[in-house]
């Protein structure tokens, strides 16, 4: 009933905002599920050599981790992202997070499906955003993490819960260096309405940094006995 009912919102939905290409913007056709044909060759996707840990696309042959992942070890597991940070994916980060195009969530949840399925099935039974701050929910109107996680939950068929709450925080993440963040990011998430106990977690957020949201989202996770935390977001930005 709960999935007939999530379809049948996701239908309506489909009407009312048809899908559209995150990279040019135009209408997608029927038989296009994520970019439109004219954009697919334009978007690089993550494939080939990447590090182990975030995905991250490694230059040297020989590695198995970036050098970032080698220097910073991380609390969750493994992530990966869709595709290279490059202009049109920027573009459509952007348009998703600040241009009310919520509707692309739907064609980044079917690439992740598509690129990373088997990984996604084969490491959680739990899918949880990264939450957004109450006041920017409130500016922005919706958290595009949650509406992808949801759009992935739909598409893998896994279990969804927002099992996690963002602490209030006064300070612009994007200021702060890396030690400053991590301090800033100890206790910035809560567990809540939700038993994560044993519970393989896949994290959903739109971009990638220094990974160390997604460590304070793990840290949270497992302190409540979840027993994995992996991520899976759109990029990874410089
Ligand atoms: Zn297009
Ligand atoms: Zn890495």
């Amino acid at each position: 009933m709960k999935v007939f009912k999530e379809t049948l919102k996701r239908e309506a939905r489909r009407l009312l905002f048809p899908p559209r290409c995150p990279s040019c913007d135009e209408l997608l056709a029927p038989d296009e599920q994520s970019f439109c044909k004219r954009c697919e060759p334009l978007i690089k996707k993550v494939r080939g050599n990447f590090c182990m840990v975030c995905g991250r696309l490694l230059k040297s042959a020989d590695a198995l981790v970036c050098p970032d992942c080698g220097k910073f070890p991380h609390i969750f597991s493994e992530g990966r992202p869709l595709y290279e940070y490059e202009g049109p994916v920027r573009e459509a980060v952007y348009r998703f997070k600040y241009g009310g195009r919520k509707s692309y969530a739907d064609a980044f949840a079917y690439d992740a499906m598509k690129l990373w399925g088997e990984w996604i099935k084969a490491s959680a039974d739990l899918i949880v955003p990264v939450p957004m701050n109450a006041d920017k929910l409130k500016k922005r109107g919706y958290d595009q993490a949650d509406v992808l996680a949801k759009a992935v939950s739909y598409q893998s068929g896994i279990e969804y819960s927002h099992a996690l709450y963002r602490m209030k925080n006064t300070v612009p993440m994007k200021t702060l260096t890396r030690s400053e963040r991590q301090n800033n990011l100890k206790n910035a998430f809560q567990v809540r309405n939700f038993d994560v106990k044993l519970r393989r977690i896949l994290l959903v957020d739109d971009i990638y940094t220094t990974g160390s949201t997604l460590d304070a989202c793990a840290l949270a996770l497992l302190d409540q006995g979840a027993a994995e935390v992996c991520g899976i977001y759109i990029s990874i930005g410089g």
